[in-house]
């Protein structure tokens, strides 16, 4: 499954692209009506992740359905996109950096605000679940790189190759006309991210990435970055992000969702200011990246918007599963 080609593939791959306007209008219809003090009956469990991925959020849909934590499900899903060696742009066959190496990037937060993350890594393929145990067995919050591997490997995880055969010769390809310079295009990234509300009305969220394809050894993303990549607060809701890394940084998009909806933004209002923040500035530079938002309050209100067209998003509420094509500002 090849998500990167979002701005020239219309369909994606199908599986249900739903129009966003009924589905989104009627949200926020009821989310501009509603005071966010006041909420009726929340819609859970629900779970909602970054582009066309159905499996994942089965897999996270099924925990909950079975009673299980939003934190689990959150874990469970991202752990499907890390195993399919054919998304090239996370876990397994994950694109490298320029130097041929694959580097994984992942994070988790659950519903008391507690936040793991591992950055960089080498090696291992399942980083959401090396970011759980970072944040529920070590006093830290982040490893990186090499320390990231090694505590991987003592709590039990496999060292293996992640570097395809597809991913080698994209890279190989890649690299005959690369001129070994940075390449920040609308190509060359993709990210799962994703959030969940149980049945106890609990909100967590992860979110997991080979970063950039061909990017500077070392660099490394919005995606295992709190407030960047992704952001919960339970009282609120959460948020994650995919898209150029360094733009979602620069406004630490996730953070300021979750703010805009504390202060009263339904998630679509406060997805839609977040693009507005990275757009608006000065001399900005958006025709040439793409950046996108999922969000999800505490009453299973969500939202989504991205820059460019053809961002989509997997959403699981009321025992449907679909995905769909998100709004976007560049209209043109
Ligand atoms: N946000 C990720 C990063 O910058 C990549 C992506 O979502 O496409 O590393």
């Amino acid at each position: 499954m090849k998500r990167r080609n979002f701005l020239k593939k219309a369909s994606v791959t199908g599986l249900g692209l739903v129009a966003v306007s009924s589905t989104l209008f009627s949200f926020k219809e009821k989310s501009e009506k509603k005071s966010m003090i006041s909420p009726s009956k929340p819609i859970k469990p629900l779970v909602i992740a970054t582009w066309d991925t159905p499996l994942a959020v089965e897999t996270a849909a099924k925990v909950l359905e079975k009673g299980g934590s939003a934190l689990d499900a959150v874990e469970q899903g991202c752990r499907i996109e890390e195993a399919n060696e054919n998304g090239q742009t996370v876990g397994k066959g994950g694109l490298p950096d320029r130097d041929g190496n694959v580097t994984l990037d992942a994070c988790i937060m659950d519903e008391k605000g507690n936040y793991g993350a591992v950055l960089a890594v080498k090696n291992i393929k399942h980083v959401t679940s090396v970011a759980r145990k970072v944040m529920e067995e070590t006093p830290h919050v982040m490893l990186v790189g090499q320390g990231a591997e090694d505590f991987a490997v003592a709590k039990g995880f496999e060292r293996e190759n992640l570097l395809t055969e597809a991913s080698k010769k994209a890279w190989e390809k890649w690299k005959e006309t690369s001129k070994y310079k940075p390449i920040i295009n609308i190509e060359n990234h993709d990210t799962i991210g994703m959030l969940a509300i149980d049945n106890n009305g609990n909100i967590s969220g992860a979110c997991t990435t080979s970063g950039l394809a061909y990017k500077m050894a070392g660099r490394v993303g919005d995606s295992p970055i709190i407030g960047g990549g992704l952001f919960v607060d339970n009282e609120i809701g959460g948020a994650a992000a995919t898209g150029l890394g360094e733009e979602v940084l620069k406004t630490v998009g996730s953070f300021l969702i979750v703010e805009l909806m504390r202060q009263g933004k339904s998630p679509q209002e406060a997805c839609e200011e977040a693009i507005s923040r990275i757009v608006k500035k000065p001399n900005s530079d958006f025709r040439n990246f793409q950046v996108g938002y999922i969000a999800v309050n505490k009453q299973g209100e969500f939202g989504a918007y991205s820059i460019h067209e053809w961002f989509s998003y997997n959403l699981y509420k009321e025992g449907v599963n679909k995905n769909i094509k998100s709004d976007f500002f560049n209209k043109g």
